[in-house]
């Protein structure tokens, strides 16, 4: 994934003419810190577990980004996470760096005590690297509002009330509205800026999507509530269909209370990889990494692509959807809807001031809009795609910010 990430960098950096100097500069991690993590465990014996921060930049604010839980977690993981994140925040020119991290653990097998123990623990490590100023967690894979709010309690003990030290909180504790579904919002607003583009509205399309958690369920919901027919949704449980469009609604239910999609009465089933070529206008990969590959891209249908999920398109697929003409709105523009209520949480606990959920849509849809409209321009401007020029803008973002701080000399300017 880091390969992914510095391939795109490079090929932004190049039609830059960034200088090689400036280019290592971006690239290198600001700082990379591991803990280790002991607990005891329900059954009496000690457990140990590897804790990883991966603070990226922090050129344009103080560092943002999550904290996944997962046993393959590790430093490298962390370090391409964290780089990308210095980008998406940049692309939607909101005030933070990027930084991401984690611990090895499997929740899947840990109780809630042990849990909460191996996150109080990794505070308690990590409480001099992280605060509101400086590196600011959120939830990821394997983590969640509960988490976060063990997060800022263990933190505070040692600070002080400081809520600004986590997002993605409980509402009950200092959380915001709107945080749940504003990844999913950020989706549909770049779509509807696609479409607009193209003289199309939603109600002229279907979509297919692939993924039903977090961001694939909200990200339907909202599209379809907007006129366009969900044609298709898979998971990891399978996919259904309906050409007359999926009650995304009911299907919400369905997946509440049997954990996925199989079995929705309102469709037919489908083997779910095969959501990707799906005969619809618009695609939304909103489940795993490198879900369209150099063997499924040449038979995707849509001439829309929504990257809903962090790196779904593997580059050498990138370049056949490219080719075929596909418009591919970029992850680091397209899922960063979360991040930006993130930060709105971060300012309304900063500030001690309450916004209601309208204010956040508001807002949330204004800052999509006008970071689609900017990369847009940027493409325009280097006649290239909209990945590209996505890097192209936060690189040239973070860059500048990073040479305004020091005296510099000419031959590093851009
Ligand atoms: P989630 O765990 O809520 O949902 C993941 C979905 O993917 C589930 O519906 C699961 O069934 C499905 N899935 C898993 N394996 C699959 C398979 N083989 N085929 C089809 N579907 C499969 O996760 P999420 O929060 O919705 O995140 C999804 C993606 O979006 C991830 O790449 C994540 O990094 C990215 N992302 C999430 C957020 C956010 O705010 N949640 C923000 C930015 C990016």
């Amino acid at each position: 994934m880091l390969a992914e990430s510095h391939y795109y960098f490079k090929k932004a950096a190049d039609l830059l003419e960034l200088p090689e100097k400036v280019r290592t500069i971006l690239l290198t991690p600001r700082r990379s810190v591991k803990v280790e993590i002991v607990i005891e465990g329900d059954d009496g014996e000690l457990q140990s577990y590897e804790g990883y921060r991966v603070q990226h930049n922090m050129a344009r604010g103080p560092m943002k980004g999550g904290l996944r839980y997962h046993p393959a977690m590790d430093e490298e993981h962390a370090a391409a996470l964290a780089n990308l994140m210095t980008w998406k925040t940049a692309v939607v020119d909101i005030p933070f760096g990027g930084a991401k991290g984690g611990i090895n653990c499997d929740p899947s097998k840990m109780s809630k005590r042990e849990l909460h123990d191996v996150t109080t623990t990794f505070v308690e490590h990590m409480k001099e690297v992280i605060g509101p100023t400086t590196d600011i967690p959120a939830p990821d894979v394997n983590t969640n509002a509960e988490v976060m709010g063990w997060i800022m309690h263990e933190y505070s003990k040692y600070e002080g009330f400081s809520p600004g030290v986590v997002t993605g909180k409980p509402l009950d504790l200092f959380g915001s509205e709107g945080r749940n579904a504003a990844t999913g919002r950020g989706v549909m607003d770049v779509l509807a800026a696609a479409l607009e583009e193209q003289g199309k509205q939603f109600s002229d399309v279907t979509v297919a999507v692939q993924g039903f958690g977090n961001v694939g369920s909200h990200a339907a919901r909202l599209i379809a509530e907007h006129g366009a027919k969900i044609v298709a949704v898979a998971d990891h449980t399978g996919g259904v269909s309906n050409a007359d469009g999926l009650d995304i609604t009911a299907l919400m239910a369905h997946t509440a209370e049997h954990g996925g999609v199989h079995g929705f009465p309102g469709g037919e089933a489908f083997e779910g990889s095969q959501v990707i070529t799906w005969d619809a206008d618009v695609l939304v990969p909103a489940a795993l990494e490198d879900a369209i590959r150099k063997d499924n891209a040449p038979d995707v249908k849509a001439t829309i692509v929504v990257e809903g999920a962090n790196g779904p398109t593997t580059p050498e697929a990138d370049e056949i959807l490219h080719q075929k003409g596909v418009l591919v709105i970029p992850d680091i523009l397209a899922n960063a809807g979360g991040v930006t209520v993130s930060y709105f949480e971060w300012v309304q606990n900063i500030q001690q001031f309450r916004w209601d959920e309208e204010r956040i849509n508001n807002e949330l849809d204004r800052k999509m809009r006008r970071a689609y409209d900017e990369v847009r321009a940027v493409a325009t401007e280097f006649k290239t795609d909209m990945r590209t020029a996505a890097f192209v803008l936060a690189i040239r973002r973070v860059g500048k910010a990073a040479l305004s701080r020091v005296p510099i000399s000419s031959h590093l300017s851009f």
